[in-house]
């Protein structure tokens, strides 16, 4: 009940402050909707009455006025419904498109603004899609879920009118549909039950089967896809989903069809004993012809209405169980704590960052990634950190950068612990570069200026020619124009790995952020490229403060100092010419077997 209470709650709210309008479509339906069925109920037994008086005997020129008032108010009232229903139903189509665009964004700008943790823990993943799914046609979004109070009201007016007449001609008429009524609101109840167990199921199973059909048709994995052979597996994969969701839907359908067998079986038991008690009342003349038409006009309609009134409530409460997952999503838990402290204006002379005595693991599993790290970046320094495969490098700028909260210690920025600074701001300290970083499938320049702010096109162009894309950019079809992959264009270009990465790192360098990451985004690109960028961003870089990491030791000879990451701790810290000096040092290992790779025949 809670969930229903919620849901509707938040959907009239929501229409209220975003379209006022559409309250006023749903009382323009409202009006016709109920003229147009009492109409239908009341007209037909006043023109048989007039009709059958006529054909009794009763002068022609008397009752002609009122057969034609009746017959042309039917008409008009028809015409003037249909004209109404029409604007209100466009206006109303309108608004429901609008809103699925509109949760469509919230779902995609919430996914952005929870706790990065989210992003791989598969209950949120799981959470967002029936998110999605939920407030699509399974619920019908804000208008389909208003649709259901709509119909609940209309059809309590109509009831009140119709359960009026009916008391005053043929009061038995009432249990009777009411009876029925409460055996066929049963049977669809258990209808309906099977349909939201099931929704759970299939959801799941759909996201697995819409991941493999996404990875299929994706351009970025082609490649893989085709040189691992991998399509008859994923084939496999979707068709082994899409052969459990088949068997879901058949055993959900032999299931119900028990129940509506049951209701058809009631609606015909209830038509007869209908008509056989209001036959014997019309043939022992306790009420006219005219009355027999709209005693049967008026049970069909009660019928109809009490039918239609518990069926929208069992559809609110199914579609409201749908919409809540989309709320739940919403309020998905923020896990990590945020501040509203500013950051102090340094001007521009960077700021002091520290970890003290930094443990963390991630959510999920007990393994420490780091344990006890104790680091000082000073302001404008370059620092490098070096070490081997999963020594916690990567995580380290994640903690930074407050994708992950420590599980023990404490980060500090200009002294003071980075939850207590306001988010947003925080944000706008870093301009990282991830290994794993991704470029959307829209123009170079968007890639490089995806921000809000009016794109400098002078600046673009000097970090591109400062990554050395530049040229490259030039000889495309429409230069920064081009798009890239060809998701939406044909034409659009798929970029090498060397020049997907320089393109990342221009995106870096127009940011213009206080502090520069760079993890190992160069991988693809030669020794010597990597170097040239490296030296590039030292230059460019300038007093900013800027965190390196990199495989390539000859990367970090610029650097002020060299964090050694080893054993979930910094192991050695120094200068290069201080780690190198040091002979049994990691440092100066791996120093050493990298150079012979650098080393010419003059051994220069
Ligand atoms: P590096 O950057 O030095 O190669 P990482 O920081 O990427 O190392 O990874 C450090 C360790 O943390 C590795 O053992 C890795 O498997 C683990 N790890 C990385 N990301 C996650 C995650 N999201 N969940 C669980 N473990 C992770």
């Amino acid at each position: 009940m809670r969930e229903v209470r919620r849901t509707l709650a938040f959907m009239l709210r929501t229409a209220w402050r975003e379209k006022p309008a559409l309250f006023g479509s749903y009382l323009l339906l409202f009006v016709g909707d109920t003229v147009a069925t009492m109409k239908s109920v009341l007209i037909p037994k006043l023109l048989l009455d007039e009709l059958l008086l006529v054909t009794e005997g009763a002068p022609l020129s008397e009752h002609l006025r009122l057969i034609v008032l009746y017959a042309a108010l039917t008409v008009a009232i028809d015409v003037l419904v249909r004209a109404t229903n029409g604007v209100a139903d466009r206006t109303k189509g309108e608004i429901a498109q609008w809103f699925q665009e509109y949760c469509d964004m919230m779902i995609g700008e919430h996914a952005m603004k929870m706790d990065y943790e989210h992003t791989e823990d598969p209950d949120a993943l799981d959470q967002l899609n029936k998110a999605r799914e939920g407030m699509s046609w399974y619920s019908g979004g804000v208008v389909g879920i208003l649709d259901c109070v709509y119909r609940i009201a209309l059809n309590v007016t109509v009831l009140c009118g119709v359960t009026t007449l009916i008391f005053t001609r043929c009061p038995l008429l009432l249990p009777i549909q009411l009876i029925a009524l409460l055996m066929i609101s049963w049977l669809t109840a258990r209808i309906n039950g099977i349909d939201t167990r099931n929704f759970v199921r299939l959801s799941r199973l759909n996201r697995i089967f819409s991941y493999v059909l996404f990875q299929l048709a994706s351009f970025q994995y082609g490649k893989d896809i085709r040189l691992y052979d991998s399509s008859r597996m994923m084939g496999d994969k979707a068709k082994e989903k899409s052969d459990e969701m088949a068997d879901i839907w058949r055993e959900q359908a032999l299931e119900q069809m028990r129940y509506s067998w049951g209701i058809d079986i009631v609606n015909v038991l209830r038509d007869g004993i209908s008509y056989f008690y209001i036959g014997m009342l019309a043939v022992r003349r306790v009420i006219s012809v005219g009355d027999f038409t709209m005693c049967m006009l008026s049970a069909a309609q009660l019928y109809n209405s009490l039918q239609n009134i518990i069926i929208s409530v069992m559809d609110i409460k199914k579609r409201c169980s749908y919409a809540y997952q989309f709320i739940l999503f919403l309020d998905y838990p923020a896990a990590m704590q945020t501040g509203e402290r500013s950051l102090v204006d340094t001007g521009g002379k960077g700021h002091v960052i520290t970890f003290c005595d930094v443990s963390f693991r991630y959510p999920r599993s007990d393994k420490y990634v780091l344990r006890h790290l104790n680091l000082t970046i000073r302001q404008g320094e370059h620092l490098s950190i070096v070490g081997l495969n999963g020594a916690g490098k990567t995580t380290f700028i994640k903690l930074l950068c407050r994708l992950y909260e420590v599980t023990e210690g404490e980060i500090c920025i200009d002294g003071v612990n980075i939850m207590e600074y306001a988010e947003e701001e925080y944000r706008k300290l870093f301009a990282v570069v991830f290994q794993d970083f991704r470029l959307f499938a829209f123009s170079l320049r968007e890639n490089v200026a995806p921000g809000l702010e009016a794109v400098d096109e002078e600046r673009i162009e000097q970090v591109l020619t400062q990554t050395g894309l530049y040229e490259d950019a030039q000889k495309l079809s429409d230069g920064l124009d081009t798009m890239i992959y060809k998701s939406f264009d044909e034409k659009g270009v798929e970029l090498s790995g060397g020049q997907q990465q320089k393109t990342a790192i221009s995106r870096a360098l127009y940011r213009d952020a206080p502090i520069v990451i760079l993890d190992e985004p160069t991988a693809a690109l030669d020794p010597v490229a990597e170097y040239e960028i490296y030296r590039q961003f030292h230059a460019l870089v300038g007093g900013k403060t800027a965190i390196y990491i990199s495989h390539r030791l000859s990367s970090c000879r610029f650097c002020d100092h060299i964090a050694v990451f080893a054993d979930e701790t910094v192991k050695e810290y120094g200068t290069h010419d201080e780690l190198v000096a040091r002979a049994d040092g990691i440092y100066a290992e791996m120093f050493r077997a990298q150079a012979q790779y650098y080393v010419d025949s003059n051994g220069a």
